[in-house]
């Protein structure tokens, strides 16, 4: 009875959960984060001791974790979380020395699209790019039927290409970042210019008031997705991907926006047809079932790719 403990850190809360190997959940906790890593990642590893705890006859093959920035390829040193203000932090070794088994991290990002390749629907799919649009935007490649790294683990950080020097301040240093006009937090951000005093706070409750048809709700989300298709043809561009999927917040108000992204996109002169245009469809479990798929890859010795025989 083999099972895989998953993390998924986010700039607030880590979701804790374990997995099965058809990526099953068979518990699932959340932990509020504090602004110190090094406690952020103490409160982590005591959910995880606890969490196991409940299951004594279940065999764990290892821990699995989601990082929301980048992660070296081959030390899996955490280099740079943007919004989660994490740099150069040994996450894997801090959780490794008290659990006692092996820790693999990736990027939020490949996790999710490694997900799609051990859970999901890509069978054939050679070329391919998966978007996660939360507090900030990650992305993935796919290209030849393997998850692209690149030297240090940058390959993919779409989401902090600058496309407008002028534009706000980006949790990575930089000004006008595609993340902070196509993000979940760039919606928030255009609702709070539109209705000033408002008190929505978070993009549950601004995607609620859009489906309510709240004009200046409806306003902030689609210059959102404006930028959100813009930026999928620069990445369209980049790479030529025969499929795009997305995953995060805006999916759950994917009929109402999802048309707006695609027009997007489809504006491109260059792709003789444009990519297809696809939502996950496991929401927020979509990065803990990635963290499973982690250690799935990394420890069964068989990569799995889509190349064709
Ligand atoms: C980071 C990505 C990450 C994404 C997730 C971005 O700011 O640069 O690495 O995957 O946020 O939200
Ligand atoms: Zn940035």
């Amino acid at each position: 009875d083999l099972v895989i403990i998953v993390v998924d850190i986010r700039p607030h809360q880590a979701i804790v959960a374990i997995v099965d190997l058809n990526g099953r959940f068979l518990a699932r906790e959340v932990v509020p984060l504090v602004v110190n890593p090094e406690r952020s990642v103490q409160k982590i590893i005591d959910c995880i001791i606890s969490m196991r705890a409940q299951f004594p006859n279940k065999s764990f093959e290892g821990v699995g974790v989601s990082i929301p920035g980048r992660v070296h390829p081959e030390t899996q040193r955490v280099i740079l979380a943007p919004n989660l203000k994490w740099t150069g932090f040994d996450v894997k070794s801090a959780i490794q020395k008290q659990i006692k088994l092996q820790v693999e991290l990736d990027n939020a990002a490949n996790a999710c699209l490694l997900s799609e390749l051990w859970f999901g629907r890509m069978d054939g799919v050679r070329h391919a790019a998966l978007v996660t649009v939360s507090e900030g935007l990650g992305s993935a490649i796919l290209t030849n039927g393997q998850i692209v790294s690149g030297r240090n683990g940058l390959a993919g950080e779409f989401g902090h290409i600058p496309i407008d020097p002028n534009g706000p301040l980006c949790g990575c240093g930089q000004h006008g970042c595609w993340e902070t006009f196509a993000s979940s937090t760039a919606a928030l951000r255009n609702y709070a210019e539109l209705v000033p005093d408002s008190s929505i706070r978070t993009i549950q409750e601004l995607l609620q008031l859009a489906e309510e048809e709240d004009p200046f709700a409806i306003e902030a989300v689609t210059r959102q997705a404006r930028s959100l298709g813009r930026g999928l043809r620069l990445l369209t561009v980049a790479l030529s991907p025969e499929l795009i999927i997305i995953t995060g917040d805006i999916t759950t108000s994917w009929a109402r926006f999802g048309p707006i992204v695609q027009a997007e996109l489809a504006a491109t002169m260059l792709a003789d047809a444009p990519p297809r245009l696809e939502i996950t469809t496991d929401g927020e479990l979509s990065r803990l079932r990635g963290a499973a798929a982690i250690v799935l890859q990394r420890h069964s010795g068989y990569h799995r790719s889509t190349h064709l025989p």
